[in-house]
């Protein structure tokens, strides 16, 4: 059986777009959503992976950096889709195990607005 587990984290953070025309290429923020998918198959604990493992890797390399950051400092042109690939190759290698992998990375701009991404 394959499951899907996911985790829920906020940050808030400030950003421009770089290559837009409209309010958004001026400086502002966001209390952005992240959330953080894996599959895989139960391991010998009865688990995917504990929750509080996803929690502690993602709040050392995501959460810790993007936090009352100005995201253009390290991400170019911080689009949603933009910030979900970065998360992405933040987490991509550590939140692998024998019965795990990292799946999806979902980033929410706005209540309403949200990007997906499935990596391969
Ligand atoms: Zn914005």
């Amino acid at each position: 059986m394959k499951f899907l587990i996911s985790k829920e984290f906020k940050f808030d953070a400030a950003h421009n777009l770089t290559r837009y025309k409209g309010k958004c290429e001026r400086l502002h923020g966001h209390t952005y959503r992240l959330k953080v998918t894996l599959t895989g198959d139960i391991g010998q604990d009865d688990m995917v992976l504990d929750f509080g493992d996803i929690k502690e890797v993602v709040n050392r390399l995501v959460i810790s950096k993007l936090d009352h950051a100005y995201l253009n400092e390290f991400i170019d042109n911080p689009t949603a889709e933009n910030i979900a690939i970065w998360v992405w190759n933040q987490l991509k290698d550590i939140l692998q195990g024998p019965n795990y992998r990292l799946y999806s990375v979902t980033v929410w701009e706005t209540e309403s607005s949200y990007v997906e991404l499935i990596g391969d």
